[in-house]
């Protein structure tokens, strides 16, 4: 027990490192555009630009926050997070109908799920779960690409799949890409916080399941849920 007390506490002091250290460079960039700005008097366009710095980086951190939010009270409050017998064909369809309407870099959504699948979990940590996978296949993914989500039983219980035809991860990130604040390519992750995956991963495991992924670099990615 004591154990798994320390280990638990080295957990919660990793975490509050790696955010601490994630919120310090978009607090640096906004003290130092503000800094640069007030130096001097400036043209109206030039304000206007350094507010558009300022507004992106606020942004972002509230982004990470939320995620952040999200993250502990889960981790933290599992007994806040109710379940009940749902039907996840239906779930899986509603995502994917909404989130096929986006359309990002014209990528084509298509959701392939058995029909009347019962499953007991949390309607609002499902939801969150698939659409972080969904948000990743389009952020990932290649302009005019294709994305499939799958959803049907396999012996030992349900598999979920979002597969993409994107950028896909390199063998060397892929082991890590599940963990708090990893971002494999950070040029190109731009909205992300790199929570979404252990998200996903800590919603699998609420719901006494297990996540994996499989990809092929410049090919594109898969990633499965077993319940
Ligand atoms: P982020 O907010 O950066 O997307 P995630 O935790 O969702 O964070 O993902 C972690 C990292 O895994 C990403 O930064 C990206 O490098 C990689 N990744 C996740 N999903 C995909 C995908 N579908 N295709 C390629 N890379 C991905």
């Amino acid at each position: 027990m004591f154990n798994r007390l320390d280990e638990s506490f080295q957990t919660q002091q990793q975490f509050v490192s790696d955010a601490s250290h994630e919120l310090r460079t978009p607090v640096s960039v906004i003290n130092a555009q503000c800094e640069l700005t007030l130096e001097s008097e400036r043209e109206n366009t030039e304000y206007r630009e350094a507010l558009d710095v300022i507004q992106r980086q606020g942004h972002k951190m509230n982004r990470l926050i939320n995620s952040m939010l999200e993250f502990t009270r889960l981790e933290l409050h599992p007994e806040r997070y109710t379940k009940e017998d749902l039907d996840l064909s239906e779930l899986t369809e509603d995502v994917c109908t909404d989130l096929a309407l986006i359309r990002e870099k014209n990528i084509t959504l298509t959701c392939d799920a058995e029909k009347n699948l019962r499953f007991c979990g949390n309607r609002e940590l499902l939801t969150r779960l698939l659409s972080n996978l969904i948000g990743n296949a389009y952020r990932y993914g290649r302009p005019d690409g294709h994305t499939t989500v799958r959803l049907r039983t396999e012996e030992d219980g349900l598999l979920l799949s979002v597969q993409d035809d994107g950028i896909g991860i390199s063998p060397d990130d892929l082991p890590h890409i599940f963990r708090r604040f990893y971002q494999a390519d950070t040029s190109r992750t731009g909205e992300g916080s790199g929570l979404g995956l252990a998200m996903v991963k800590e919603i699998a495991e609420f719901h006494g399941g297990t996540v994996r992924a499989e990809s092929e670099p410049g090919q594109g990615s898969t990633f499965f849920v077993n319940f």
